[in-house]
């Protein structure tokens, strides 16, 4: 009867340090290089009619142009503006003073997907390289914990991925670009053939293929923590290509809604998953060429917005207060999720306590 007692005190305490927490699964997706300033303000008008990045104006224009930024946010990416901005959360509209920040200086990819998942800043990642991450990161700590062994997926488009989350060492599952899918599925056999025999034109996979990939690995092997990093953003910005720019957010915005649709489907995942959504780094914005660019030297490319949605979430929708979040508070924001402190050799900051706590 004592033991009973202690184990429901405990069980309270617990409660009341995390609040009736319901996550179990987390899913992070990634949009690379897409601008705050498109999620929060639909298409750019300085740049959806210039002929210089776009080949159809007049057909671009109907797609993804309205009078208001709600109206065009709207249409660029549904699923962020009905799921999220009524069921979760999203951060970093600057012209409301909502601000998430790269705490790295360097504002491109391989440090700002570092300082996600290792919460640290390290100022000696500063390259794209193919180099091993030698900084713990969340996921390699989540997949230590008994109840997550084995249980955490990553997909990702971009090669370097492996050399980011340490593979090597950290034996969490990662697939990227073209490295073969070893499944006995037919689905999984199939998108295999796929990204063999797909044209290539920015270098890696098509995201669709990765999601794909994603996808049918979700179904068949249910992973607890699933992370998809999607490419395309960033690669046809530097391209100069805004049309095409545009679409490759709005194509990943409905890979998102039919994940989700998944997730809320499989009673492993209903109601116990939480989603976060993000990138690496910003883009110029202040210099409107500089949209194209990213990196220490291009102002505002340090500027980056979060969006969560799930059970623990409070369904805030978008923040319209001033505040200021860093990207490396996701690391240890993950691990809270499930009630995880994630405390590695390096430094990290306290999580973004609204996403999960009232
Ligand atoms: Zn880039």
């Amino acid at each position: 009867m004592k033991k009973i007692f202690f184990i429901i005190l405990f069980s309270c305490f617990l409660c009341s340090l995390f609040g009736q927490s319901k996550t179990e699964n987390i899913i992070i997706v990634t949009l690379d290089g897409f601008r705050w300033q498109e999620v929060f303000g639909g298409a750019d008008s300085s740049l959806i009619t210039d002929t210089i990045y776009v080949r159809d104006t007049a057909s671009l224009k109907q797609q993804f142009w309205a009078s208001t930024a709600s109206e065009r946010r709207e249409k660029l990416l549904p699923f962020f503006w009905s799921a999220i901005s009524k069921q979760g959360q999203l951060y970093g509209n600057r012209w409301k003073q909502n601000k998430v920040n790269n705490a790295n200086k360097y504002w491109f990819s391989y440090p700002g997907y570092n300082e996600i998942f290792t919460g640290y800043p390290d100022d000696s990642v500063n390259s794209n390289k193919k180099i091993w991450n030698q900084n713990e990161n969340v996921l390699e700590f989540i997949n230590k914990q008994a109840n997550y062994k084995d249980k955490v997926a990553v997909f990702s488009t971009w090669d370097v991925f492996p050399y980011i989350l340490n593979n090597r060492r950290s034996g969490i599952f990662v697939n990227a670009d073209v490295d073969t899918l070893r499944f006995n599925s037919p689905e999984l056999k199939l998108i295999n053939e796929m990204q063999f025999l797909t044209t290539k034109p920015l270098g890696v996979r098509p995201d669709l293929l990765t999601y794909f990939a994603a996808r049918e690995y979700l179904k068949t092997h249910k992973p607890k923590v699933l992370y998809i990093a999607f490419d395309e953003t960033d690669d046809l910005a530097h391209e100069g290509l805004y049309d095409q720019y545009l679409s490759a957010a709005h194509a990943e915005d409905a890979m998102i809604t039919d994940l989700w649709k998944i997730v809320q489907s499989m009673p492993e995942s209903r109601d116990k998953t939480t989603l976060l959504i993000t990138y690496d780094h910003g883009r110029g914005y202040a210099v409107k060429e500089e949209w194209k660019h990213h990196g220490e030297k291009v102002k505002d490319a340090g500027q980056i917005w979060i969006a969560a949605l799930g059970p623990d979430t409070p369904p805030i929708g978008e923040l319209g207060t001033e505040q200021l979040f860093y990207q490396r508070q996701l690391a240890t924001t993950i691990a809270a999720l499930i009630r995880l402190k994630f405390q590695p050799r390096h430094p990290v900051m306290e999580p973004i306590y609204s996403i999960f706590k009232k």
